[in-house]
Protein backbone atom coordinates (compact mmCIF):
# COMPACT_ATOMS: atom_id res chain seq x y z
CA UNK A 1 0.00 0.00 0.00
CA UNK A 2 1.22 3.55 -0.51
CA UNK A 3 0.59 5.98 2.16
CA UNK A 4 0.71 9.64 3.13
CA UNK A 5 0.41 11.96 6.07
CA UNK A 6 -1.13 14.98 6.68
CA UNK A 7 -1.09 17.52 9.34
CA UNK A 8 -2.65 20.96 9.27
CA UNK A 9 1.39 22.49 10.98
CA UNK A 10 3.25 20.41 8.78
CA UNK A 11 1.43 19.50 5.39
CA UNK A 12 2.06 16.14 3.57
CA UNK A 13 4.82 14.22 4.65
CA UNK A 14 6.60 11.88 2.97
CA UNK A 15 5.17 9.11 0.59
CA UNK A 16 5.85 5.62 1.84
CA UNK A 17 5.19 2.38 0.23
CA UNK A 18 4.68 -0.61 2.33
CA UNK A 19 3.38 -4.03 2.52
CA UNK A 20 -0.11 -4.19 2.81
CA UNK A 21 -0.96 -3.92 6.82
CA UNK A 22 -3.97 -2.49 9.45
CA UNK A 23 -4.34 0.52 10.24
CA UNK A 24 -4.16 1.13 13.91
CA UNK A 25 -6.54 3.86 14.94
CA UNK A 26 -7.65 5.79 17.81
CA UNK A 27 -11.35 5.21 18.67
CA UNK A 28 -11.94 8.60 18.95
CA UNK A 29 -10.56 9.06 15.46
CA UNK A 30 -12.75 11.76 13.49
CA UNK A 31 -13.79 9.26 10.80
CA UNK A 32 -15.17 6.96 12.66
CA UNK A 33 -17.75 8.87 13.64
CA UNK A 34 -18.30 12.01 11.23
CA UNK A 35 -17.07 10.48 8.07
CA UNK A 36 -14.16 12.10 6.76
CA UNK A 37 -13.50 9.86 4.33
CA UNK A 38 -13.50 9.92 0.04
CA UNK A 39 -11.63 7.83 -2.40
CA UNK A 40 -11.52 7.09 -6.02
CA UNK A 41 -12.04 4.00 -7.87
CA UNK A 42 -9.30 3.46 -10.97
CA UNK A 43 -7.78 0.83 -12.56
CA UNK A 44 -3.98 -0.25 -13.59
CA UNK A 45 -4.19 -2.19 -17.44
CA UNK A 46 -1.51 -4.60 -18.62
CA UNK A 47 -1.44 -5.55 -22.56
CA UNK A 48 -0.11 -8.33 -24.08
CA UNK A 49 3.30 -6.39 -24.92
CA UNK A 50 3.64 -6.39 -20.53
CA UNK A 51 2.75 -2.74 -21.22
CA UNK A 52 0.97 -1.29 -17.68
CA UNK A 53 -1.10 1.86 -18.06
CA UNK A 54 -3.55 3.74 -16.21
CA UNK A 55 -6.88 5.51 -17.79
CA UNK A 56 -7.60 9.31 -17.47
CA UNK A 57 -6.19 9.24 -13.74
CA UNK A 58 -6.73 12.85 -14.00
CA UNK A 59 -10.35 12.83 -13.88
CA UNK A 60 -9.71 10.17 -10.97
CA UNK A 61 -7.36 13.07 -9.10
CA UNK A 62 -9.76 16.18 -10.16
CA UNK A 63 -12.65 14.05 -8.42
CA UNK A 64 -10.84 12.96 -5.70
CA UNK A 65 -9.93 16.47 -4.65
CA UNK A 66 -13.01 18.07 -5.35
CA UNK A 67 -14.34 15.18 -2.95
CA UNK A 68 -11.83 15.91 0.07
CA UNK A 69 -12.04 19.83 -0.33
CA UNK A 70 -15.32 19.48 0.42
CA UNK A 71 -15.00 17.40 4.07
CA UNK A 72 -12.39 19.69 4.87
CA UNK A 73 -10.08 17.32 3.94
CA UNK A 74 -6.50 18.66 1.92
CA UNK A 75 -6.32 18.59 -1.47
CA UNK A 76 -2.77 16.44 -3.20
CA UNK A 77 -1.12 17.57 -5.93
CA UNK A 78 -2.34 15.59 -9.15
CA UNK A 79 0.34 15.22 -10.86
CA UNK A 80 2.08 14.51 -8.10
CA UNK A 81 -0.73 11.61 -7.08
CA UNK A 82 -0.29 10.15 -10.34
CA UNK A 83 3.26 10.00 -10.74
CA UNK A 84 2.86 8.11 -7.13
CA UNK A 85 0.19 5.96 -8.38
CA UNK A 86 2.37 5.08 -11.57
CA UNK A 87 5.24 3.60 -9.62
CA UNK A 88 2.68 1.74 -7.49
CA UNK A 89 1.36 0.23 -10.03
CA UNK A 90 4.42 -0.47 -11.85
CA UNK A 91 6.07 -1.96 -8.47
CA UNK A 92 2.41 -4.10 -8.04
CA UNK A 93 2.87 -5.44 -12.00
CA UNK A 94 3.08 -8.67 -11.40
CA UNK A 95 -0.70 -8.72 -10.07
CA UNK A 96 -1.84 -7.53 -13.16
CA UNK A 97 -2.79 -10.17 -15.37
CA UNK A 98 -2.00 -9.55 -19.00
CA UNK A 99 -5.59 -10.02 -20.26
CA UNK A 100 -8.43 -7.87 -21.96
CA UNK A 101 -10.92 -8.06 -18.69
CA UNK A 102 -7.91 -8.58 -16.22
CA UNK A 103 -7.07 -5.20 -14.34
CA UNK A 104 -5.52 -4.04 -11.07
CA UNK A 105 -8.34 -2.08 -9.07
CA UNK A 106 -6.60 0.66 -7.35
CA UNK A 107 -8.41 2.58 -4.64
CA UNK A 108 -7.24 5.94 -3.36
CA UNK A 109 -8.79 6.59 -0.46
CA UNK A 110 -8.43 9.56 1.84
CA UNK A 111 -9.57 9.61 6.02
CA UNK A 112 -9.53 12.09 8.55
CA UNK A 113 -7.48 10.95 11.61
CA UNK A 114 -7.43 13.67 14.28
CA UNK A 115 -8.06 12.12 17.93
CA UNK A 116 -11.54 14.20 18.74
CA UNK A 117 -15.25 13.82 19.14
CA UNK A 118 -15.27 17.89 18.42
CA UNK A 119 -17.34 18.72 15.00
CA UNK A 120 -14.35 20.63 13.04
CA UNK A 121 -11.72 20.27 10.34
CA UNK A 122 -9.50 17.70 10.99
CA UNK A 123 -5.86 18.35 12.47
CA UNK A 124 -4.70 15.54 10.27
CA UNK A 125 -5.42 12.97 7.85
CA UNK A 126 -4.12 10.33 6.15
CA UNK A 127 -4.07 9.41 1.95
CA UNK A 128 -3.79 5.84 1.27
CA UNK A 129 -4.12 3.46 -1.74
CA UNK A 130 -4.95 -0.36 -1.63
CA UNK A 131 -5.07 -2.58 -4.60
CA UNK A 132 -6.51 -5.89 -5.90
CA UNK A 133 -6.15 -7.76 -9.37
CA UNK A 134 -9.77 -8.44 -10.65
CA UNK A 135 -11.39 -10.45 -13.30
CA UNK A 136 -13.60 -9.54 -16.12
CA UNK A 137 -16.91 -8.58 -15.37
CA UNK A 138 -19.07 -10.31 -17.50
CA UNK A 139 -16.65 -13.50 -17.67
CA UNK A 140 -18.19 -15.43 -19.80
CA UNK A 141 -19.64 -12.52 -22.13
CA UNK A 142 -22.39 -9.88 -21.47
CA UNK A 143 -25.40 -10.20 -18.92
CA UNK A 144 -28.31 -7.63 -19.45
CA UNK A 145 -29.42 -6.11 -16.32
CA UNK A 146 -32.95 -5.87 -14.91
CA UNK A 147 -33.49 -2.66 -12.40
CA UNK A 148 -36.11 -1.62 -10.50
CA UNK A 149 -36.22 2.03 -10.12
CA UNK A 150 -36.70 3.05 -6.63
CA UNK A 151 -39.54 5.54 -5.71
CA UNK A 152 -38.86 5.43 -1.99
CA UNK A 153 -35.35 6.90 -1.50
CA UNK A 154 -33.21 9.57 -3.07
CA UNK A 155 -29.19 9.15 -3.74
CA UNK A 156 -28.45 12.42 -4.21
CA UNK A 157 -30.10 16.12 -4.10
CA UNK A 158 -29.93 19.81 -5.36
CA UNK A 159 -26.99 21.51 -2.98
CA UNK A 160 -26.02 17.92 -1.82
CA UNK A 161 -22.86 15.83 -2.20
CA UNK A 162 -24.13 13.19 -4.58
CA UNK A 163 -21.54 14.42 -6.62
CA UNK A 164 -18.53 13.58 -4.94
CA UNK A 165 -17.33 10.34 -4.21
CA UNK A 166 -18.03 10.15 -0.30
CA UNK A 167 -17.78 7.14 1.53
CA UNK A 168 -21.17 8.49 3.34
CA UNK A 169 -23.21 8.45 -0.01
CA UNK A 170 -22.87 4.41 -0.64
CA UNK A 171 -24.24 3.04 3.19
CA UNK A 172 -27.31 4.57 2.53
CA UNK A 173 -27.95 2.74 -0.69
CA UNK A 174 -27.37 -0.76 0.16
CA UNK A 175 -30.60 -1.19 1.57
CA UNK A 176 -32.71 -0.14 -1.73
CA UNK A 177 -30.14 -2.03 -3.19
CA UNK A 178 -30.92 -4.98 -1.69
CA UNK A 179 -34.62 -4.31 -1.62
CA UNK A 180 -34.35 -4.40 -5.23
CA UNK A 181 -32.29 -7.73 -4.94
CA UNK A 182 -35.37 -9.28 -2.90
CA UNK A 183 -37.98 -8.97 -5.55
CA UNK A 184 -35.50 -10.14 -8.05
CA UNK A 185 -33.44 -7.01 -9.61
CA UNK A 186 -29.98 -6.84 -9.91
CA UNK A 187 -29.83 -3.30 -9.53
CA UNK A 188 -31.69 -0.44 -8.46
CA UNK A 189 -32.44 2.47 -10.61
CA UNK A 190 -32.44 5.95 -9.14
CA UNK A 191 -34.89 8.45 -9.82
CA UNK A 192 -35.25 12.30 -8.79
CA UNK A 193 -38.40 14.38 -7.90
CA UNK A 194 -41.76 14.07 -8.57
CA UNK A 195 -40.93 14.37 -12.49
CA UNK A 196 -38.76 11.06 -11.88
CA UNK A 197 -35.84 12.17 -13.32
CA UNK A 198 -34.07 9.39 -14.36
CA UNK A 199 -30.27 9.97 -12.66
CA UNK A 200 -28.11 7.13 -12.07
CA UNK A 201 -28.19 2.85 -12.01
CA UNK A 202 -26.93 1.64 -8.35
CA UNK A 203 -22.99 2.59 -8.76
CA UNK A 204 -23.27 3.28 -12.90
CA UNK A 205 -24.16 6.74 -15.00
CA UNK A 206 -27.33 6.08 -16.95
CA UNK A 207 -27.24 6.13 -20.44
CA UNK A 208 -30.51 5.48 -22.95
CA UNK A 209 -30.15 5.39 -26.97
CA UNK A 210 -33.91 7.14 -28.24
CA UNK A 211 -35.31 7.70 -31.35
CA UNK A 212 -36.35 11.08 -30.91
CA UNK A 213 -40.52 11.17 -31.56
CA UNK A 214 -40.20 14.56 -33.18
CA UNK A 215 -37.68 14.46 -35.67
CA UNK A 216 -36.80 10.52 -35.82
CA UNK A 217 -33.52 11.17 -35.27
CA UNK A 218 -31.08 8.79 -32.75
CA UNK A 219 -30.21 9.95 -29.30
CA UNK A 220 -28.03 9.14 -27.02
CA UNK A 221 -28.49 10.45 -23.78
CA UNK A 222 -27.54 11.12 -19.98
CA UNK A 223 -28.73 13.16 -17.36
CA UNK A 224 -26.77 16.53 -16.77
CA UNK A 225 -23.94 17.13 -14.00
CA UNK A 226 -26.61 18.77 -12.38
CA UNK A 227 -24.99 18.36 -8.41
CA UNK A 228 -26.68 15.01 -8.03
CA UNK A 229 -24.75 13.05 -10.79
CA UNK A 230 -21.55 11.40 -10.25
CA UNK A 231 -19.19 12.55 -12.91
CA UNK A 232 -17.81 9.35 -14.22
CA UNK A 233 -14.93 9.01 -15.73
CA UNK A 234 -16.71 6.80 -18.05
CA UNK A 235 -19.77 8.63 -18.72
CA UNK A 236 -17.70 11.51 -19.75
CA UNK A 237 -15.62 9.28 -22.00
CA UNK A 238 -18.73 7.65 -23.40
CA UNK A 239 -19.89 11.21 -24.35
CA UNK A 240 -16.78 12.21 -26.07
CA UNK A 241 -16.65 8.99 -28.08
CA UNK A 242 -20.14 9.48 -28.84
CA UNK A 243 -19.51 13.30 -30.26
CA UNK A 244 -16.52 11.88 -32.62
CA UNK A 245 -17.68 8.29 -33.82
CA UNK A 246 -21.58 8.52 -33.33
CA UNK A 247 -22.39 12.04 -34.62
CA UNK A 248 -20.91 11.71 -37.73
CA UNK A 249 -23.28 8.36 -38.30
CA UNK A 250 -26.09 10.83 -37.10
CA UNK A 251 -26.97 10.74 -33.81
CA UNK A 252 -27.38 13.29 -31.63
CA UNK A 253 -26.01 13.57 -28.08
CA UNK A 254 -27.87 15.19 -24.93
CA UNK A 255 -26.80 15.72 -21.72
CA UNK A 256 -30.34 16.20 -20.22
CA UNK A 257 -32.38 15.46 -17.67
CA UNK A 258 -34.86 13.14 -18.62
CA UNK A 259 -37.65 11.88 -17.08
CA UNK A 260 -39.30 7.62 -16.44
CA UNK A 261 -42.70 8.28 -17.62
CA UNK A 262 -40.57 10.14 -21.07
CA UNK A 263 -38.30 6.79 -21.40
CA UNK A 264 -41.51 4.76 -20.77
CA UNK A 265 -43.61 6.46 -23.47
CA UNK A 266 -40.34 5.85 -25.90
CA UNK A 267 -40.57 1.84 -25.13
CA UNK A 268 -44.14 2.03 -25.87
CA UNK A 269 -43.66 3.58 -29.18
CA UNK A 270 -41.08 1.49 -30.02
CA UNK A 271 -38.66 3.69 -29.67
CA UNK A 272 -36.32 2.59 -26.89
CA UNK A 273 -33.18 1.64 -28.69
CA UNK A 274 -30.84 0.32 -26.17
CA UNK A 275 -30.33 1.13 -22.54
CA UNK A 276 -26.55 0.88 -20.26
CA UNK A 277 -24.88 2.13 -17.15
CA UNK A 278 -21.10 2.64 -17.31
CA UNK A 279 -18.25 2.90 -14.22
CA UNK A 280 -14.67 1.75 -14.32
CA UNK A 281 -15.79 -1.74 -13.03
CA UNK A 282 -17.56 -2.65 -15.93
CA UNK A 283 -17.02 -0.25 -18.36
CA UNK A 284 -20.66 -0.93 -19.63
CA UNK A 285 -23.35 -2.84 -18.36
CA UNK A 286 -26.68 -3.47 -21.09
CA UNK A 287 -30.25 -3.10 -19.08
CA UNK A 288 -32.80 -5.34 -20.22
CA UNK A 289 -36.02 -3.72 -18.34
CA UNK A 290 -37.03 -1.37 -15.60
CA UNK A 291 -39.74 -2.47 -12.89
CA UNK A 292 -41.58 0.64 -12.33
CA UNK A 293 -44.73 1.86 -11.08
CA UNK A 294 -45.74 -2.06 -11.08
CA UNK A 295 -45.40 -1.84 -14.78
CA UNK A 296 -42.07 -3.15 -16.91
CA UNK A 297 -40.33 -1.07 -19.06
CA UNK A 298 -38.40 -3.16 -21.89
CA UNK A 299 -35.17 -1.07 -23.10
CA UNK A 300 -34.74 -2.67 -26.58
CA UNK A 301 -33.31 -6.00 -26.16
CA UNK A 302 -34.60 -8.64 -28.13
CA UNK A 303 -34.71 -11.74 -25.26
CA UNK A 304 -31.93 -13.34 -26.95
CA UNK A 305 -30.00 -10.47 -26.99
CA UNK A 306 -27.94 -9.61 -24.38
CA UNK A 307 -26.03 -6.10 -25.76
CA UNK A 308 -27.18 -3.17 -27.69
CA UNK A 309 -25.06 -2.67 -30.93
CA UNK A 310 -24.11 0.79 -29.22
CA UNK A 311 -23.33 -0.38 -25.62
CA UNK A 312 -21.08 -3.07 -27.28
CA UNK A 313 -19.20 -0.72 -29.33
CA UNK A 314 -18.70 1.55 -26.52
CA UNK A 315 -16.89 -1.13 -24.16
CA UNK A 316 -14.85 -1.97 -27.12
CA UNK A 317 -13.80 1.23 -27.87
CA UNK A 318 -12.63 2.31 -24.44
CA UNK A 319 -11.30 -1.29 -23.82
CA UNK A 320 -9.29 -0.53 -27.08
CA UNK A 321 -7.64 2.53 -25.52
CA UNK A 322 -7.19 1.31 -21.48
CA UNK A 323 -5.05 -1.94 -23.01
CA UNK A 324 -3.46 0.47 -25.69
CA UNK A 325 -4.58 -1.57 -28.64
CA UNK A 326 -5.93 1.99 -29.95
CA UNK A 327 -3.16 4.79 -29.00
CA UNK A 328 -4.99 7.91 -27.41
CA UNK A 329 -4.37 10.45 -25.09
CA UNK A 330 -6.62 8.94 -22.51
CA UNK A 331 -3.90 6.34 -22.15
CA UNK A 332 -1.05 6.44 -19.57
CA UNK A 333 1.71 4.48 -19.67
CA UNK A 334 3.45 4.06 -16.50
N1 LIG B 1 -22.01 6.80 -10.16
C1 LIG B 1 -21.66 6.39 -8.92
C2 LIG B 1 -22.57 6.69 -7.77
C3 LIG B 1 -20.45 5.69 -8.74
O1 LIG B 1 -20.08 5.27 -7.52
C4 LIG B 1 -19.62 5.41 -9.86
C5 LIG B 1 -18.33 4.64 -9.68
N2 LIG B 1 -17.29 5.51 -9.32
C6 LIG B 1 -20.03 5.88 -11.12
C7 LIG B 1 -21.23 6.57 -11.23
C8 LIG B 1 -19.19 5.65 -12.33
O2 LIG B 1 -18.01 6.42 -12.27
P1 LIG B 1 -16.71 6.00 -13.08
O3 LIG B 1 -17.08 5.97 -14.53
O4 LIG B 1 -15.72 7.09 -12.78
O5 LIG B 1 -16.27 4.68 -12.57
Amino acid sequence: MLSIEWTASSGWLAPRITPYQNLSLDPATCVFHYAFECFEGMKAYKNSAGDVRLFRPDKNMARFNKSSARIALPNFAPQSLIELISKFSAMEERFIPAARGYSLYLRPTMIGTQRTLGVGPPGSALLFVIASPVGPYYPTGFKAVSLEATDYAVRAWPGGVGDMKLGANYAPCIIPQLQAAKRGYHQNLWLFGDEEYVTEVGTMNFFAAVRDKDTGKKVLMTAPLDGTILEGVIRDSVLDLARERLVPEGWEVQERKFTMPELAAAADDGRLIEAFGTGTAAVVSPVRRIAWRGRTVECGLAEEQEVGEITKRMKDWIEGIQYGDEEHVWSLKV
